[in-house]
């Protein structure tokens, strides 16, 4: 039911409920609806009913809360109305939907309010995005900082008058010559793109109206705890042949303190930016020369070694061999894994002797062609290969970020061999050995979820029972409770996906591992089973902290670039305070260096002629674990004075019970 503007429609649906006597009339002449809501409880109501009426059947709050529904799976407006038997579930903006709904409707206050303030402007469009949304404006000069600090007050203004967001549909036609005539020249260009026999919906607040596909919330009053963050050019159409646009981007929650919550987790993640502490921090940096590829300086790469030292541990520790396979392999290869097919645009590629070969993009065939050197038995599985194997993919330059998203990173990849029967106790051992692993590296809030089968695959549905079953009972054998992701694994086998939650709540997805029933079909690996056959093996691959580059960057991230002492790049100084002291803090150095197992610490001497304040402030700022001072007294004494990290004055002691104190911060992982 449709009428022709949105004002009138809205003035029918009054006059029919005002009206007690026409209603009641019409109560016996409207065929009467079934609504089914998510507890499973029907409600019958006389036919059209609106998701909004039916949220004021059931209660107050209900009816004031509602932003919209979903009808059959569908999200609608609250005024969308249901003719025939449907199932709802009530939106409000607890649900996820919701949110979504506030940040569209957001989006579009922001449009009115730029088109209140700058009526010259033009709109064009403004979609939602991960916690927010953006809109493109078209004007004769950028927005200022004062200019977004207006347009929020109008927002807020606007907001208040809670008007309401009302829907009508045109015909193509119609919308484009209603936004030119508007002087909407963006918006007639949109809509003229789109086929000529459709109609187009948009929605009005007040004198503003827009063209949008929808949902939107029912009033503007629904749209309360938002902020505008920043303007930046962007492209019409993200062509930069095309005019710089105006893009102002906002965020909207669904409560004051989901907005400061999320407000002050992106102070807290600034500061702990990891391209900002790997600069102040000396740890690498990001060259021209070589987009999304890292330099890794000294120190960073003292953290790579010791992670990589510790994860080679982890290898041995749980029965893998540590292979190394070749950087740049035959196209051919490529070919047979269905790389160069579906994958070649993400591959860097090169020539010779007129062959072609691609730096490889993953390092599973590598271990598949170790696998396949000799023949392998039963008694052979499970075998296990692990490999820091270092991997390049072409992404687009626009998706790299810092050392977290990369062109080159290095895996601390992993393939089992192994029969169907051994799926679960391997799955068993990866999770607890990845547990402890996260542990020791600061993480223990994780969250678990399996990817399960999806419409096309291969593989019989009796594998799939048995290697999904495998999956969820290792989880269940850890204690970890886990999410069913239906429908997600890959066409060749399902796969557990392991995200640790970092100190400011962020999630980082690292580890997984995976079962393979295709690689070694396609590769032709196989051993020789008890009876004598061929027999292809399961393949998983498994990783922990899945980027080498990636995981330092979360690690430095989640410590502010104040690592733990086992990981902190140069773990103490020794500092003099004036030349008399000069032999007496080598001495020092050069016995901490030797001592703490058999890899020593890792000490920095710092014998300027500075002032020790100076020099302290200096070590402090490098967020140093520890720093030692010596002067005159602790030189006759054989002791020094220690401070630790945080301004903490530990004392004067002597040089072993320092070496003591740090030994046990080191092996506490702390
Ligand atoms: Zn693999």
């Amino acid at each position: 039911m449709e009428c022709e503007g949105s004002v009138k429609s809205a003035l029918c649906v009054q006059t029919i409920l005002s009206s007690a006597a026409h209603a009641a009339l019409f109560y016996f002449l409207r065929p009467m609806v079934q609504i089914k809501l998510p507890d499973g409880s029907l409600r019958e109501f006389p036919g059209p009913v609106t998701v909004a009426e039916v949220a004021a059947s059931i209660g107050v709050g209900l009816a004031k809360a509602a932003l919209g529904g979903k009808v059959n799976g569908q999200l609608v407006d609250a005024s969308f109305s249901m003719a025939s038997n449907a199932d709802l579930a009530i939106v409000t903006a607890k649900d996820p939907e919701g949110l979504e709904l506030i940040r569209h409707s957001t989006a579009h206050l922001l449009a009115y309010a730029v088109k209140n303030l700058f009526p010259e402007a033009q709109v064009t469009i403004g979609p939602v995005i991960d916690n927010g949304f953006y809109y493109d404006f078209s004007y004769s000069r950028p927005f200022t900082p004062e200019d977004l600090v207006a347009i929020e007050k109008r927002m807020t203004e606007l907001a208040a008058k809670d008007e309401p967001v009302l829907r009508r549909v045109l015909p193509r036609d119609e919308a484009v010559a209603y936004f030119k005539s508007m002087g909407e020249n963006y918006k007639a260009e949109i809509i003229g793109s789109i086929p000529a026999d459709q109609e187009v919906s948009l929605y009005r607040e007040g004198d503003f109206e827009d063209l949008c596909r929808g949902p939107h919330v029912p009033s503007t009053g629904k749209l309360k705890h938002f902020k505008l963050m920043k303007v930046a050019g962007a492209y019409w159409r993200g062509d930069s042949k095309n005019e710089m646009l105006q893009r102002v981007y906002g965020t909207a929650w669904a409560s004051k303190e989901d907005l400061q919550l999320y407000l002050t987790r992106l102070e807290e993640a600034e500061k702990r930016d990891h391209r900002k502490l790997g600069r102040e921090l000396d740890l690498f940096h990001i060259d021209e020369h070589a987009p999304g590829l890292v330099f890794w300086h000294p120190k960073g790469w003292t953290v790579w070694q010791t992670v990589e030292q510790y994860m080679r541990q982890v290898y041995r520790d749980s029965g893998y061999q540590e292979v190394k396979g070749p950087q740049i392999l035959d196209k051919s290869l490529w070919e047979k894994t269905g790389h160069w097919d579906k994958y070649r645009d993400n591959m860097f590629t090169t020539e010779s002797e007129k062959r072609d070969y691609a730096l490889k993009p993953m390092n599973c065939p590598g271990h598949i062609l170790i696998f396949k050197q000799g023949i392998k038995s039963y008694r052979d599985l499970p075998l296990r290969y692990g490999e820091f194997g270092q991997c390049h993919r072409n992404e687009p330059s626009g998706g790299l970020h810092g050392i977290m998203r990369v062109r080159g990173f290095t895996q601390d990849d992993g393939h089992i061999f192994c029969t169907e029967n051994q799926i679960l106790p391997e799955c068993d051992t990866f999770t607890k050995v990845l547990k402890k692993v996260y542990a020791d590296f600061g993480f223990t809030d994780i969250l678990y979820k399996v990817s399960t089968r999806p419409a096309a695959r291969i593989g019989s549905d009796e594998l799939w029972d048995k290697a999904e079953k495998a999956l969820m009972d290792s989880l269940r054998d850890s204690g970890c409770e886990f999410v069913i992701s239906e429908g997600d694994g890959a066409f060749y086998g399902p796969k557990i996906e392991y995200t640790l939650k970092d100190a400011i709540g962020r999630e980082w997805q690292c580890g997984t591992i995976q079962v393979d029933f295709n690689l070694s079909e396609r590769l032709d690996a196989e051993y020789v089973a008890e009876d004598g056959s061929r027999q292809r093996p399961v393949i998983l691959h498994r990783a922990i902290v899945g980027s080498m580059e990636r995981f330092i960057g979360i690690l430095v991230e989640q410590h502010a670039g104040a690592l733990p002492t086992w990981l902190a790049p140069i773990q103490v100084s020794v500092l003099n305070i004036t030349d008399a002291q000069s032999d007496y803090c080598r001495e020092i150095a050069a016995k901490l260096q030797k001592s703490v197992s058999n890899q020593g610490l890792r000490v920095d001497l710092d014998l300027r002629n500075e002032k020790i304040t100076y020099k302290i402030r200096e070590h402090s700022l490098q967020k140093l674990p520890y720093i030692l001072v010596a002067g005159d007294k602790e030189k006759a004494a054989g002791t020094v004075a220690v401070r630790a990290r945080g301004n903490k004055d530990l004392g004067v002691m002597s040089i072993d019970a320092f070496i003591e104190l740090i030994a046990a911060d080191i092996a506490s992982k702390a």
